[in-house]
């Protein structure tokens, strides 16, 4: 009567329960009578979640600057999926659509503002670059595909033009029917207050624990009011961590006056996958137990809210006829460090382990889930 039943998974609140996944969905949950051709006793041992959803990657495999491929950065670590950033533009936004199509890992995108996309590190030095017509096409040739519109207003991308190209990220969006925009933030001009005074109910900030001087943060160790009245409006913050935006320092200050991010995420591409300082999406979300967050927070922000912030409607709860994206996972108790895009070590004492990535029904085991045996 079933696909798959999963037995004896323990949720992020220590709650117990089996969950029966049918025709790529979730049929059942709690105590799951019946019987399945394939079923899994977790033992009340091993972790399950709502699949997890890395809002912030980049894989555009043919991207000169930041590329990778989506299943090395998605399953093979327990993501079930990724939401590329403003990779790609409305010139290659079809090809990436096209390439992403034979991926176990569900692939989405934000279309970059500038039509290049992500070519070079500068895409919106030339305004001529934004193109809203090109954007709107877009949309509407891969409505199931583009969730969002992004674009990275810090000096080294926008040149001389300030928050001009943000005022065009925001005309876009009203034209677009209201899409999320994220907001990558970083070195100004534009300073951080102008950026969030722009920024409206559902919009994100992504880096929100960068570093640098243009930091959330006023020198006092403050949250900056322009951000604070941003959060009231329903601005969200977005980890992104990358190999240069994300300070220990500034999260655990943020987190200790209840500035909780709202995703978490990786910002994840080739080169801080394998040198660091990034390595998995699981890797940067245990980091967040060391600044003062605990694991049912840590999963929220990859399953519920990441869902939420992107309008992806039936994924990221364990609800029946919701999307089967599972995610099976254990927690390791273990001293070993963990590193920032300042350089700053901590000693990371619990780490995320996943085990499994379950898309749409089917189960795919990472490298660590085929030691457990958890294979199906
Ligand atoms: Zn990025």
């Amino acid at each position: 009567m079933y696909d798959l039943i999963i037995r004896n998974a323990r949720l992020s609140d220590e709650q117990v329960i089996d969950i029966a996944l049918q025709d790529g969905r979730i049929a059942a949950i709690g105590k799951v009578q019946g019987s399945a051709p394939r079923e899994r006793d977790l033992a009340g041992r091993y972790y399950l979640s709502a699949g997890w959803i890395d809002s912030h990657v980049h894989c555009y495999p043919k991207s000169p600057i930041y590329h990778d491929e989506a299943d090395a950065i998605g399953v093979a670590h327990g993501v079930t999926t990724v939401v590329d950033a403003g990779s790609t533009g409305a010139e290659h936004i079809d090809d990436f659509y096209q390439l992403t199509r034979a991926a176990q890992t569900q692939v989405y995108a934000l279309i970059n503002i500038a039509r290049t996309g992500i070519v070079t590190q500068n895409e919106l030095a030339d305004m001529t670059q934004i193109d809203g017509e090109a954007v709107q096409q877009a949309v509407a040739r891969l409505p199931d595909f583009i969730v969002g519109l992004k674009a990275r207003i810090s000096s080294s991308v926008v040149g001389q033009n300030g928050v001009q190209p943000l005022i065009k990220a925001k005309a876009i969006q009203q034209e677009s029917g209201g899409l999320p925009l994220m907001v990558h933030i970083g070195n100004n001009p534009p300073n951080l207050d102008q950026i969030a005074d722009l920024l409206t109910t559902g919009d994100i900030i992504t880096h929100c624990f960068n570093g640098k001087p243009n930091r959330i943060l006023t020198p006092q160790g403050e949250l900056k009011a322009a951000v604070r009245q941003a959060i009231a409006r329903g601005v969200k913050l977005d980890v992104g961590h990358g190999s240069a935006s994300f300070s220990f320092e500034v999260a655990r200050v943020a987190i200790a006056q209840g500035s909780l991010p709202d995703t978490i995420s990786s910002d994840i591409y080739c080169r801080n996958r394998l040198t660091g300082p990034v390595h998995s999406l699981a890797h940067v979300m245990s980091k967040f137990f060391s600044v003062g967050m605990t694991l049912p927070q840590v999963i929220d922000c990859v399953t519920v809210n990441a869902a939420a912030g992107l309008r992806l409607l039936r994924k990221g709860q364990l609800k029946v006829g919701y999307d089967a994206d599972l995610t099976v996972f254990s927690v390791k108790e273990e001293t070993r460090p963990f590193i920032d895009s300042e350089g700053e070590q901590v000693a990371g004492e619990k780490h995320l382990v996943p085990l499994a990535a379950v898309v749409a029904g089917q189960w795919i085991a990472t490298e660590e889930g085929k030691v457990h045996e958890l294979g199906i």
